[in-house]
């Protein structure tokens, strides 16, 4: 059954950009990539195709992100262009001309953010937010200046493309606000949870359909429970530290360098080369632990789903001695790692 509330969203779509697009790189033949919450509007996406005579092809494999881009596959069934839905280009080199339609949210805030605002009472707030929303940084920073707070918006990190964007694996725009408090538009656990390590904030959640503002407080028992896995996994000999094949997440030096470290740390290290990184592609390995390479919030949104322990490369590090748990480093993408 269809989600309720993706059915009553409403997306930018910018029929009239893709049309454009299609007809610039005279496209037969068009891939479109969606994220899981975009697929049930596949109908109303598949329009300017329709319009423009072109042959839509749906890519349906995982899309989690710009770094995980189907132009690989695209091409090997013969399509001429790639039209990726749903996030920001993050700059990486493709196999085909490819669009980043980003499907801005089209939904009108200004009751939630009414009523969530007078509970904050800071004098400088961060604004922190995913791409479907950065068109409503103005309207909130508005809000909090009529109530007297200043707010910041700060300079994007490396793979995310406007202020006060956040990506799981990018909290730069965190990084870059000095800000007493932080408040995330948008929906989910994992960015807050990630601003608040990052930080060392409070972090408010305001939840865009529900209007629901929420004080982002579990770090500490997600710092906990990541404790509780660098246990596990010290006890581990054999160890596979999984590199992705998606574009934007293999950190092939990462892992080589982990292996490397791990073995002096006198463990079995080997890289494990998959795509999507599932308790499922790993099952039949006989590995005691497994290091993640690929995307950030695996390890942690997914950690009860494995079986097995599951580290981040930091927590890797802790567990050979070579970090301190106490500065816990969230799993941010650097260029060397790549
Ligand atoms: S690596 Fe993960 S957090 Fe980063 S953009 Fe991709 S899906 Fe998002």
């Amino acid at each position: 059954m269809r989600n309720v509330r993706e059915i009553l969203m409403q997306y930018d779509f910018e029929k009239s950009r893709v049309k454009e697009f299609l007809e610039q790189h005279k496209a037969k033949r068009a891939a479109v990539q969606l994220p899981s919450g975009l697929r049930p509007k596949l109908d109303e996406i598949n329009e300017a195709f329709d319009e423009a005579g072109v042959e839509l092809v749906v890519m349906a494999n995982s899309c989690y992100g710009a770094c995980d881009l189907a132009d690989g596959d695209a091409e090997l069934v013969g399509c001429d262009v790639l039209i990726h839905y749903g996030h920001s280009d993050m700059g990486l080199k493709t196999r085909l001309p490819t669009l980043y339609v980003e499907a801005r949210s089209l939904q009108r805030y200004n009751e939630a953010i009414t009523f969530a605002l007078p509970e904050l009472r800071f004098n400088k707030v961060g604004l922190i937010t995913t791409v479907q929303h950065v068109g409503l940084l103005n309207l909130l920073s508005s809000a909090l200046l009529e109530r007297g707070i200043e707010p910041v918006i700060g300079k994007p990190g490396p793979r995310a493309k406007y202020p006060g964007q956040i990506l799981g694996c990018d909290m730069g725009c965190v990084r870059n606000a000095k800000a007493d408090a932080f408040l995330y538009f948008g929906t989910g656990r994992f960015h807050p949870l990630g601003a608040n390590i990052v930080a060392g904030k409070d972090i408010f959640s305001l939840e865009p359909s529900t209007g629901a503002l929420t004080k982002i407080s579990e770090s500490g028992a997600l710092i906990r429970s990541r404790r509780a896995m660098i246990s596990r996994g010290a006890s581990a000999d054999n160890f596979g530290v999984v590199v992705s094949t998606k574009a934007g997440q293999a950190r092939p030096s990462l892992a080589s360098h982990l292996v490397s470290e791990l073995r002096r740390g006198g463990k079995e290290a080997e890289i494990v080369v998959v795509n999507d990184l599932t308790p499922e592609t790993l099952g039949d390995y006989d590995f005691d632990a497994h290091v993640c390479t690929a995307c950030p919030r695996i390890p942690i949104d997914d950690a009860k789903r494995f079986e097995k322990p599951i580290l981040t490369p930091f927590e890797t590090r802790v567990l050979l001695g070579k970090a301190n748990f106490e500065q816990y480093e969230f799993d941010e993408f650097k260029k060397s790692d790549f």
